[in-house]
């Protein structure tokens, strides 16, 4: 019956999303002004929803122009359905102009589809459709829409500086059934603040090391250069032993004397650093094999001690794990080193919630300031948990289970979602288990099956939670 409903409005549904889609909605700061606060792209897209929604008889909200909410329902209560317009930009490799949306027998073919305008639409059309049906709401409705979602999130900040948080909501930016919960994400770099003075003259003296641009990833490449004073060949020869060891790849070079080490290893998200070979980490295992200059070997040796080999905290004094949300992870993502000022490490730390982050943070950071090594925290974001015995994730769960007779449980996941702007929310689709997962990738597409199923499937979700409750 619910998809019945979304059928009769599968010709609008699609020509709406196609009007979003051909709006090239990237961040562009070179362009940011009051009016385009992230570019006049992002914007266009805002103004596009607050134009369809008038359209459709519906109350706005803008909010300096970044974020904003369409308006629906009556009651008490607010229940928060949280989008984005903003897209990451199309990169190369396209089939079709990523801005032109194609629409072929069974899909749509755009940057965004997926990433958050179909599911946008989805989401919206579901709101229209009961109202259209007259329905006799519980709840008001605030579609809120965000157009910098892609990079920092200033849409959601600014907008939640001034309105009013919804008692509950969800986010269709992810997946079904559901993510209820989302580890708590934190980022620092350890620094070495103090140069050891060398008492003999070192064998070796390492004057730089390069690995890794992110710290939310594994890096997979990891470059030192070191001066070899004498017994090169011997040095390289131990080098080989140890990626065949090590079953690594790698490569040496020599230019006059000094000696460029190359690690492989492999990239993985930053969430799950286990499933990785963190190439940065390897090298410099190797080079604690040798007698580095003094400053140096302090650095190797602080990753000896508390990194290597340690994807779960625990050589840091950071092992924690509950069975709802998991393990501590710690990504070294950023290693640089250089003779003159020493090194750094940047580490990206995901925990669940119960793990008492500043203070295993500030009692590591006691630990190692006797080491010669300081901490700078850059970004700490908590943990995001609802119960997903709930009653309101109970519901959104049950309608998916109805609609796909697919009975997966909701679940947590080490990585952030938008769904964490909420008090109370949770990411809600709209990829589903057969989804091919071509967010931020190229020839990225929803298709119209996709697209039809999750409206109704939000469709029922709003109608048990702000029309029958
Ligand atoms: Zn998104």
């Amino acid at each position: 019956m619910w998809k019945d409903k979304v059928l009769a409005y599968e010709s609008q549904i699609i020509d709406d999303l196609k009007g979003l889609l051909a709006i090239e909605s990237v961040r562009d700061d070179s362009k940011a002004s009051d009016a385009y606060p992230v570019g006049p792209g992002p914007r266009k897209a805002l103004d596009y929803m607050y134009e369809i929604a008038e359209r459709d008889g519906f109350g706005t909200h803008d909010v300096d122009h970044i974020a904003g909410r369409i308006e629906a329902g009556a009651g008490e209560d607010v229940f928060g359905i949280l989008c984005h317009v903003d897209v990451v930009p199309a990169g190369d490799g396209w089939d079709t102009d990523p801005f032109d949306p194609v629409v072929t027998s069974d899909k749509i073919i755009a940057r965004g589809t997926l990433d958050d305008k179909g599911p946008t639409i989805a989401a919206y059309y579901a709101v229209k459709i009961l109202n259209e049906m007259n329905v006799d709401w519980k709840k008001r409705i605030h579609i809120i829409i965000g157009t910098d979602e892609e990079s920092d999130w200033k849409c959601t900040d600014r907008y939640f500086e001034t309105e009013e948080m919804p008692t509950l909501g969800f986010a269709p930016d992810a997946e079904f059934p559901a993510i209820h919960g989302e580890k708590g994400i934190s980022t620092f770099d350890v620094i070495q603040t103090v140069k050891a003075e060398d008492i003999d003259e070192p064998d070796y003296e390492l004057y730089s090391f390069v690995s890794g641009q992110r710290y939310n990833m594994v890096p997979d490449e990891a470059i030192a250069k070191v001066l070899v004073k004498e017994n090169m060949t011997d040095v390289i020869q131990s080098f080989e032993n140890y990626l065949q060891q090590n079953q690594l790849d790698g490569t040496s070079t020599v230019d006059s004397g000094v000696l460029e080490l190359k690690v492989f290893g492999k990239a993985v998200h930053g969430m799950d650093p286990s499933k990785g070979t963190n190439a940065g980490l390897y090298l410099l295992n190797f080079l604690a094999n040798l007698k580095l200059d003094k400053t140096a070997s302090n650095f190797v040796a602080f990753s000896e001690r508390y990194l290597f080999k340690s994807d779960f905290g625990e050589k840091m004094g950071m092992k924690f794990h509950t069975d709802v949300m998991g393990d501590v992870t710690t990504n070294i993502g950023v290693i640089n080193y250089n003779n003159q000022e020493g090194g750094s490490f940047g580490i990206n730390l995901r925990y669940p919630e119960g793990f008492e982050f500043t203070k295993a943070l500030t009692r590591f950071e006691e630990e190692i300031n006797a080491l010669g090594f300081d901490i700078e925290l850059g970004k700490n974001q908590s943990p995001h948990y609802v119960d997903k015995n709930d009653p309101f994730v109970q519901s959104l769960v049950e309608t998916y289970r109805n609609q796909t007779g697919d009975h997966s449980e909701p679940y947590v996941i080490g990585g952030g979602t938008y769904a964490r702007n909420l008090d109370k929310g949770v990411a809600f689709g709209a990829m589903f288990k057969d989804t091919e997962d071509l967010m931020h990738q190229k020839n990225e597409y929803m298709t119209k099956k996709q697209l039809l199923d999750a409206t109704s499937i939000y469709l029922e979700a709003l109608y048990k939670l702000c029309v029958e409750g």
